[in-house]
C-alpha cells in the first residue's frame, strides 16, 4: 500500500483535495482489493482536481495506461471497477467543509484581497491544515456516499496503428488522423493554415 507521504511527494504539496482522493482511493482498495499494476482496476473520475493524483498513485489507475478515465461532468464522484468480474464501487463525495469561525471569515477577505501579512498567511495555513485533519479523521460515513454493485466496464485501452501526418511528417494514431486536402494530416496541422 502506498503512503501519503508518497501521495504527497508526487502532488507537490498537501491540500483537502489531494487527501479527500487519498481517503476515497484507501475506501477503494479496502472493498475491492490490490492497486492495478496493470488495467485489472478501472477509475472513472468526474473532476480533475488535486483528489485525482491521489487516486493514480494510491490505485495504479493512471492517465498513461488507459485505465484512468475522465469525465468532465464536475462532480466529486469516483467509480472503481474490477475486470474481468464487474464488481464496481461508486464514491460521492458529500463531506462538508467545518464552518467559519468569524475571525477565520475575516483572515480569508484579508487574504483574497491580497494581503500576505504573516498573520493573515499563518491562518489561511492555519485553516488549510484544520480541514486536512478533519478529512483523515473523519468517518467514511461523513465523507462519502457509496453505492456498490456489478457495474459496466469502460472498453480496454485500445492500440491503434500509427499514420504519418503529410504536413509536418510526425506519427499519430489513426483515430485522430484526418483528411485535408486529400492528404492524411494530424489534427494540430488540420487546424493550422
Ligand atoms: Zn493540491
Ligand atoms: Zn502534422
Amino acid at each position: 500500500m502506498k503512503t501519503l507521504d508518497e501521495v504527497v511527494e508526487f502532488h507537490g504539496h498537501i491540500c483537502p483535495g489531494l487527501v479527500l482522493g487519498y481517503r476515497v482511493s484507501m475506501l477503494a482498495l479496502r472493498e475491492l482489493g490490490e492497486r492495478a499494476e496493470d488495467e485489472e482496476l478501472v477509475a472513472t473520475v468526474e473532476n480533475n482536481s488535486c483528489a485525482v493524483d491521489a487516486v493514480q498513485v494510491m490505485t495504479g489507475c493512471t492517465f498513461g495506461k488507459g485505465n484512468l478515465i475522465f469525465r468532465d461532468y464536475g462532480k466529486q464522484v469516483y467509480t472503481f471497477i474490477k475486470r474481468p468480474s464487474g464488481d464496481g464501487l461508486r464514491i460521492a463525495i458529500i463531506w462538508k467543509s467545518l464552518p467559519e469561525t468569524e475571525e477565520e471569515k475575516k483572515m480569508w477577505e484579508r487574504y483574497m484581497r491580497g494581503e500576505r501579512s504573516d498573520e493573515v498567511l499563518k491562518a489561511v495555513h492555519d485553516r488549510k491544515s484544520k480541514k486536512i485533519d478533519a478529512i483523515l479523521n473523519a468517518n467514511d460515513g461523513d465523507l462519502f456516499k457509496v453505492s456498490k454493485g456489478k457495474m459496466d466496464l469502460p472498453e480496454e485501452a485500445e492500440i491503434y496503428p500509427s499514420l504519418q501526418c503529410a504536413v509536418c511528417g510526425e506519427k499519430v494514431m489513426e483515430p485522430r488522423a484526418r483528411i485535408k486536402s486529400g492528404k492524411i494530416v494530424c489534427i494540430p496541422c488540420q487546424d493550422g493554415t
